[in-house]
């Protein structure tokens, strides 16, 4: 299956330069022009890695960066027009794998994109090493590449949100306090509270349950804490 890649930029010329070198390489290319409509789409969409422009109308590259990779740790490039912007970003520590200056030339960008997702895909071990798998009932947990899917399809998950899931399916058919989930997955010296958990418990039916007033995996035991359905 060919890689999906995203570019976030508002320079239509750039972007589709970018895009018929990637295509030419044999990669799946989509284009956002604007920064919220980018962001979304990156964060929605199951894209193998990002090209993220610095100044783009209504949220700029610092903003999608930061927020991508609160969901996401897939490859990010992000370009930019002044050299300065760069050494900005890379003192923010963003998190983005890999930093261009405009003009750069197209050969040398997919020549990075391939760098970045050969990377990756050691780093997440989709070789030939078996991934750690846990399989319940159409959810698929990858604790390897931690990744989750809901009958066959990519749900993001917050890293907490995913040591939650993930602790509670290797665990099924225990009940658990929330301040036991709590002390689990949040160390001790962490701000918040069990309330935090009961947040998380939420968003992470939103994404697996079909019906959420229904729950078929994460059961909540009235007055006691949930536990997870085998
Ligand atoms: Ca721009």
């Amino acid at each position: 299956m060919s890689k999906r890649i995203l570019i976030i930029e508002d320079e239509i010329e750039i972007a589709e330069l970018e895009r018929d070198y990637l295509e030419i390489d044999g990669f799946e290319v989509e284009i956002e022009t604007d920064g919220s409509k980018g962001l979304k789409k990156g964060l929605e969409d199951n894209f193998d890695l990002i090209i993220l422009d610095l100044m783009l109308p209504s949220v700029n590259g610092f903003e999608i960066c930061k927020s991508l990779r609160e969901e996401t740790d897939i490859p990010i490039i992000m370009v930019s027009a002044r050299r300065d912007d760069i050494d900005k970003i890379r003192g923010l520590g963003l998190g983005a794998d890999d930093y261009m200056t405009k003009p750069f030339s197209p050969s040398e960008l997919v020549a990075r994109v391939k760098a970045h997702l050969n990377r990756y895909e050691r780093l997440i071990g989709s070789g030939k090493k078996e991934n750690d798998i846990i399989e319940v009932r159409g959810i698929r947990i990858d604790r390897t590449a931690r990744r989750v899917f809901i009958d066959g399809q990519e749900k993001s998950f917050t890293t907490k949100e995913f040591d939650l899931l993930t602790f509670l399916a290797e665990n099924p058919n225990r009940v658990f306090t929330k301040e036991e989930l709590f002390t689990e997955i949040w160390d001790m010296e962490s701000i918040g509270d069990i309330a935090t958990v009961t947040v998380h418990i939420k968003k992470i039916r939103e994404k697996i349950e079909k019906d959420t007033s229904n729950p078929q995996y994460i059961e909540t035991i009235w007055g006691v804490g949930y536990r997870f359905k085998n």
